[in-house]
């Protein structure tokens, strides 16, 4: 059952007034990596209390665990008791703004450019995640049409920085925040317009290495010739992590990826794809290729396969070059596992492999730092289907089922927490929007026929749930 066209109305007329909310709310520098002032995350969460309250939820709470950044809880009960519930998740902490000098509008500064787009930190991720719902939800609460269920929100302020409190928090409030589905609002869409559902998030898996050869730097010249660096020889040893076209040549390292179905395949080659577009929004250079992966598709490559990469290298910088033999140099090697796949199990092949018969014979150590496994769900059920009808309802257009290629650590937890109820992965960020990164924006109109999504999604959950 969709929404009345009075609350589709009442959003469209105060889709300004959200927009301001959301440039006023993405004024505020939350960032909560470490180095940033956490003041700005008090201040954005009681900005989103204030949000909330303001649209109508009762018992807006900013709450707070030892060492973490604060959350902000509300909720409103439906006048029907008999109704279902819904939880609602989003995140008001940002990534910290990157290259300043980059940023072709002030990154704290939101700024509608000619494109239609509204760019700043944080806008799309995910600050629009959160302002879609409030919207609404406040349609909802103002046409004097009862709430089609009871909807509780949680806005948590280190999701950025890795969730690490995250299940603690949940445990914590259990009770208060017990749903029958969650709507975690914070993921993407295949592209502008096509409203989708994140099925599966790959992991991640990332293994420090260090390479030593000298006991410390040498005069390259007195020296160089029979001496060897570190340097030359952890190029040499990360150039055997792929083959000559880039694909990943670490054995074993995808031997647990879960096999697909043909149902599964087909869905995935079923998806729009457009080659020269996803070039385009990748920024490939000239000529550049793609690196192809035989017998899988691209978006199985992207989503459901994994894939390494070298993600930070450190040996000498060029401002304190010296016409020197390094005798140490570093590496992050990252690599995004497949959803299902045994991040331990992973890690341990890459260790092996880079310090099995090093360049040179060099000292290698090699350490995981990271190991998170990746998620899938069925998205299939009443939940999926009503989540299916209302995005099409407020796109205008089927939705898709996809994959994502990264990684949100909270998803496996809260699903595990919240007792395994279904959860709907959506959000706002499109192939343009460049999240994490410079420029990031959001597409309006989308962030629009969101807000209508999310009002047919309460009416569509409560019939579906119910029955
Ligand atoms: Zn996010």
């Amino acid at each position: 059952m969709p929404a009345p066209q009075s609350i589709l109305d009442a959003i469209d007329a105060r889709f300004d007034d959200t927009c301001d909310e959301l440039v006023a709310l993405s004024r505020i520098p939350g960032v909560s990596a470490a180095g940033f002032d956490p003041k700005e995350l008090d201040r954005s969460a009681d900005a989103v209390a204030t949000i909330l309250g303001n649209a109508g939820l009762d018992e807006v709470e900013v709450l707070r665990i030892a060492d973490a950044h604060p959350y902000v809880v509300a909720e409103k009960r439906s006048p029907n008791d008999d109704v279902p519930t819904a939880l609602i998740y989003a995140h008001h902490d940002v990534q910290p703004p990157g290259r300043l000098e980059r940023w072709e509008t002030p990154a704290f500064e939101p700024t509608l450019r000619a494109d239609g787009r509204l760019y700043g930190r944080g806008v799309v991720d995910d600050k629009a995640g959160l302002m879609l719902h409030a919207a609404a939800l406040r349609a909802w609460l103002a046409s004097g049409e009862p709430l089609p269920m009871h909807v509780k929100v949680i806005v948590e302020g280190e999701e950025e920085i890795g969730s690490g409190h995250l299940a603690q928090f949940l445990r914590e409030h259990r009770e208060r925040l017990a749903a029958d589905v969650l709507v975690l609002s914070d993921t993407q869409n295949l592209d502008t317009g096509i409203p989708s559902l994140t099925a599966s998030l790959r992991g991640i898996v990332q293994v420090d290495v260090t390479v030593r050869v000298l006991d410390h730097p040498l005069h390259s010249g007195m020296w160089g010739g029979p001496v060897p660096d570190a340097a030359t020889a952890l190029s040499r040893l990360l150039g055997r992590l792929v083959d000559d076209a880039g694909r990943p040549a670490v054995p074993g390292l995808d031997s647990d990826v879960p096999a697909l179905s043909a149902a599964e395949r087909s869905a995935l080659a079923a998806l729009p794809y457009d080659e020269p577009a996803f070039r385009r929004d990748a920024g490939l250079l000239g000529h550049v290729p793609l690196v192809r992966e035989r017998d899988f598709t691209p978006y199985e490559q992207l989503w459901l396969r994994p894939s390494i990469a070298v993600t930070a290298l450190e040996a000498m910088p060029f401002a304190t070059a010296a016409n020197q033999l390094v005798d140490e140099a570093r590496a992050r090697i990252g690599v995004r596992v497949a959803p299902g796949q045994d991040p331990a199990r992973v890690a341990r092949c890459v260790i092996d492999f880079v310090t099995h018969a090093p360049p040179y014979e060099a000292q290698v150590e090699a350490v995981a730092v990271a190991e998170v496994p990746g998620w899938r769900t069925e998205a299939e059920g009443p939940a999926f289907d009503a989540a299916r009808r209302a995005l099409a309802a407020g796109f205008g257009c089927d939705a898709v089922t996809i994959g994502c290629g990264g990684t949100i650590p909270f998803v496996g937890p809260f699903g595990e927490v919240m007792g395994g109820v279904p959860q709907l992965l959506l959000g706002l960020e499109d192939p343009p929007c460049n999240a994490h990164g410079e420029n990031e924006s959001l597409d309006l109109d989308d962030f629009r026929k969101a807000a209508h999504a999310s009002a047919h999604l309460l009416p569509e959950l409560a019939a579906a749930l119910a029955g």
